[in-house]
């Protein structure tokens, strides 16, 4: 195989990547499940120039390529990429550091400490914390309650990571009526098993009560891990965490771990501040960088409040691999990983305090845009209070999922459904830094056309 040289190829991938880019505000959003794509099956015994090969892949994909990243795809909670933040992905793979080690990419190590303590000061957070950079919310959930684990056994005196979990005094998990599904499957992941989680009744908006909260401490002895949410994928609403943290701080042997995948940024904003009030009296969070704050997938923080906490759970060495609590894989659960860190440096360094806080304050106006829009349809009930950039509703005749449906057929935008309080609901959630008003307008038109 002749190598083309880097030109050519990066070049191709830049129009390839133009054109898509490119089609995002006029393609239809969604593409349906079943039509997938047709990718030749065999194996090539030769193989392709590398321009041909990116031309083909553009080719083979685009008719199952959803516009995810474009300004009305509402689904689940999908930021979109900053220009500068793609940049900097691109930049990330080309200059091709591992982080593993501090030895490995001086650079890469120096980059996350200070991205880290950005993150922390825009979020509110113990400036001293540790910050892990992890593929997504999912796992910085996993590393959090992995530093609470360990660190409520060892106050126990059991050594979780020599000896396991069999026999050990395992704490008690209380997680909210409305918990995140991946706050669940962390706990499967770490022996705490999800059914022993103790559910806390949530209010109307996916509140964890924390009057309830406090009657169920007060039936359970030994340690406790209470994880609290910062933003409900339904209704964007946060626990009450001020109170939640007043609470749990009656207890010695307890870890409050607060999974704030996109409402924690709220904190990044004065105006929305007092709905994550209470957030850095916690001892961990998440928080996903791949949704709010607009960089490419994947790329999540996992933040602990006592550093020796996260790299007691995390760390390892080997002697080939002599790597300390300085080491980036200290704080996280790989070993080799690319410097998924740089497209949020680059991001933040591009956006300042202001941008961000305006990134959020934009996103939170066209949900309410949105709400109103469609409130003022007769047909339909908006059913959450909209704080944040979610939109919570449902047709008052008629079923949610058939409606979600017809919107995705129809292409102008792509909303979700969900059930809230036993009944399918549409979620809408505005989390793209490309969204405009006039987006919201057309989408809230073509939804309650569809009615
Ligand atoms: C999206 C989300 C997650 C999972 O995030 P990933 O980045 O997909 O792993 C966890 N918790 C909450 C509250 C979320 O909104």
């Amino acid at each position: 195989m002749v190598e083309t040289p880097w030109d050519e190829t990066l070049d191709r991938a830049r129009r390839v990547a133009g054109e898509w880019l490119a089609s995002l505000p006029d393609r239809p959003v969604g593409r349906p499940v079943e039509d997938g794509v047709h990718l030749d099956e065999q194996l090539p015994t030769r193989g392709s120039p590398a321009p041909e090969v990116l031309d083909a892949l553009a080719a083979d994909l685009g008719p199952g390529l959803v516009a995810t990243p474009g300004p009305r795809y509402f689904g689940f909670v999908t930021g979109g990429s900053l220009p500068v933040a793609l940049g900097a992905d691109w930049m990330a793979a080309a200059v091709d550091q591992n982080v593993a080690a501090r030895v490995m990419s001086p650079a890469m190590a120096a980059v996350e400490e200070v991205t880290g303590r950005w993150v922390c000061d825009l979020l509110g957070l113990p400036p001293a914390s540790a910050v892990g950079f992890v593929t997504g919310a999912q796992m910085a959930n996993v590393v959090g309650l992995a530093a609470a684990r360990h660190t409520l056994l060892a106050a126990a005196g059991w050594d979780v990571g020599t000896d396991g979990l069999a026999g050990a005094p395992v704490p008690t998990v209380l997680v909210g009526e409305q918990v995140h599904s991946t706050i669940l499957r962390s706990l499967r992941l770490l022996g705490l098993g999800s059914g022993r989680a103790v559910r806390v009744a949530a209010d109307d908006q996916g509140r964890m009560r924390p009057d309830v909260l406090r009657d169920l401490l007060a039936a359970i002895d030994g340690p406790v891990l209470v994880c609290a949410q910062a933003g409900q994928v339904d209704t964007g609403a946060s626990d009450p965490l001020d109170a939640i943290a007043e609470v749990v701080g009656e207890r010695e042997q307890r870890w409050l771990h607060v999974d704030g995948a996109f409402g924690l940024w709220a904190a990044a904003t004065p105006a929305r501040r007092h709905l994550v009030a209470g957030a850095g009296l916690a001892d961990s969070w998440t928080v996903d960088a791949h949704k709010w704050l607009n960089v490419p997938y994947d790329c999540g923080m996992a933040i602990v409040r006592d550093p020796a906490a996260l790299t007691a759970a995390m760390g390892m060495s080997a002697a080939y691999l002599p790597m300390g609590s300085a080491d980036p894989s200290s704080r996280v659960p790989e070993s080799s990983r690319r410097a998924r860190v740089l497209p949020v440096h680059a991001a933040l360094r591009h956006l300042g305090r202001e941008g961000v806080a305006d990134l959020v304050e934009r996103c939170c106006a066209l949900a309410r845009q949105a709400a109103d829009e469609l409130a003022r349809h007769p047909g339909i009930e908006v059913l959450n209070d909209v704080v944040l950039n979610q939109v919570l509703f449902r047709p008052r005749a008629g079923d949610a999922r058939e409606l979600a449906a017809a919107v995705a057929r129809d292409g102008t935008c792509w909303v979700g459904t969900t059930v809230w309080q036993g009944r399918p609901a549409v979620r809408l959630s505005v989390s793209n830094w490309s969204t405009t008003p006039e987006d919201i307008r057309r989408s809230t038109a073509a939804i309650t056309r569809l009615l």
